[in-house]
């Protein structure tokens, strides 16, 4: 019999952890103080960005970065683009830094930052002005020491070097790892684009394997064709596993035959990124993609896709989260019920965090991997991980998510009481 992880219904992101923390920190037997500390991020900065346009006209942008702990290392976290960037996302995403960094043991904190705007109705001028920008206004925060950024949804590698040539020169140096996810040729490290899809392969096949399923019987939808579903999508395919459905904001396509992943890919490339035209099957519903009959499903994609409703209607025997936040706590207990195991996030996508961690120090020495070396620290990393929240699920008769959550709790505590209070 497995404990319920039932929470109360919550109305926004950050609540969402809190409930989750909460459920694990009572299932593990966390004191009272060491829980407060971690329902309360470290510091919050928001700051207003003041940008000349193309059009010669100036427009301000609200830039945020929270830092949530750096009881275990330097704080680590993507910056994200996106309209919906606020202060209750950037709290809720910064914490589940601490977790997964936790999770995936590395030397890291956890934060996360954003800047309210719309990159794809920005010119590049626009969003190289606005990134500089948001990096001067946050030189103090920042650091390879102190607070080390990455891509997040709406950003890559290009922001990344952006962010990197503000800071030098504000710092008048060369600091290439006071940010992960650059371009390789300037600090960034072979494998780090495709690792969160990696680690999304590598915990799929640690699961089908617990579950006694063969991944070349297996088929799976990936929601979302960017970066963490595109390599996601590939990389399984590679395994054997069958994908059925695939999507992204533009279409979502369905081919029990299987989806040709190569074509799609070199589709997308061809065609500013998205799906749209791809005839590699039939159109269907986006809702239709999370509840298609198929043995895997990976939201890689949005938050809070996988409701009541939709976790009703799931016919997928495993989710493995590559997205942030797919699922709502309330879905949770309707998957608890249904025996449907879940990945959660800060497992799943942990892959990312970890070849950051490996270009930073990579960064730091001054010494480069190869990509082989990188993939195959990465695996071993996730594969232990992976390890690890099973054993907990299995011995606190938990969920993966809270048997997560505990694996992360156990070690923060363990920082928080050996660092002492002031
Ligand atoms: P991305 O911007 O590269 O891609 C996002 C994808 O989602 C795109 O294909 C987009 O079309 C699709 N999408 C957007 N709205 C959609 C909708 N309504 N329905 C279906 N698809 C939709 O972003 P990403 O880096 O792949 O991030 C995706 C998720 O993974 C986010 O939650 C992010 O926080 C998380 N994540 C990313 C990384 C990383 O290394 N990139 C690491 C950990 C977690």
């Amino acid at each position: 019999m497995t404990t319920k992880t039932t929470v109360e219904s919550h109305n926004s992101m950050f609540d969402a952890v809190l409930a989750r923390l909460d459920v694990a920190a009572k299932i593990y037997g966390l004191s009272e103080e060491v829980t407060q500390v971690l329902r309360n991020p470290q510091k919050q900065v928001k700051v207003s960005l003041p940008i000349i346009m193309d059009d010669g006209k100036l427009q301000v942008f609200e830039g945020y970065r929270t830092i949530h702990s750096t009881v275990l290392g330097p704080s680590k976290g993507g910056i994200r683009y996106a309209m919906d960037v606020c202060d209750d996302e950037v709290k809720a995403l910064s914490a589940w830094m601490t977790f997964k960094c936790a999770v995936a043991n590395l030397p890291y904190g956890g934060g996360k930052g954003g800047i309210k705007c719309d990159p794809r109705k920005m010119s590049v001028g626009e969003l190289e002005r606005l990134t500089k920008a948001y990096t001067i206004a946050m030189a103090d925060v920042f650091g390879p020491t102190k607070d080390i950024p990455a891509p997040d949804m709406g950003t890559s590698g290009r922001e990344m070097a952006w962010l990197v040539e503000a800071y030098n020169k504000v710092h008048r140096g060369n600091f290439p790892g006071v940010t992960t996810g650059k371009p390789v040729g300037i600090g960034g490290s072979l494998g780090r684009d495709a690792a969160t899809g990696r680690g999304v392969m590598v915990a799929t096949l640690a699961a089908l394997k617990k579950m006694n399923l063969d991944p070349k019987k297996s088929t799976c939808a990936v929601q979302g064709f960017g970066n963490v579903g595109s390599h996601a999508a590939r990389l399984l395919n590679e395994k054997g596993i069958r994908i059925c459905a695939i999507g992204d904001h533009t279409i979502t396509l369905w081919n029990e035959k299987g989806i040709d992943i190569r074509a799609a890919l070199e589709y997308a490339k061809a065609n500013g990124n998205v799906l749209k035209g791809f005839t590699g099957g039939t159109e269907i519903n986006a809702s239709e993609l999370l509840t298609a009959d198929v043995d895997v499903l990976v939201p890689a994609a949005l938050q809070n896709v996988i409701t009541e409703e939709i976790a009703h209607n799931i016919k997928a025997k495993l989710i493995i989260e590559g997205a942030n936040g797919p699922t709502t706590p309330e879905a949770d207990a309707i998957l608890q019920d249904k025996h449907i195991i879940v990945v959660p996030d800060i497992l799943a996508n942990g892959g990312g965090v970890t070849v950051s961690y490996f270009e930073w120090v990579q960064n730091n020495q001054g010494y480069y991997w190869t990509e082989d070396e990188v993939n195959s620290k990465h695996d071993a990393s996730m594969e232990s991980a992976f390890e690890e929240v099973w054993l907990n699920r299995n011995h606190y008769k938990t969920t993966m998510r809270i048997g997560a959550y505990i694996s992360a709790l156990k070690k923060v505590e363990l920082g928080i009481k050996a660092r002492g209070h002031y």
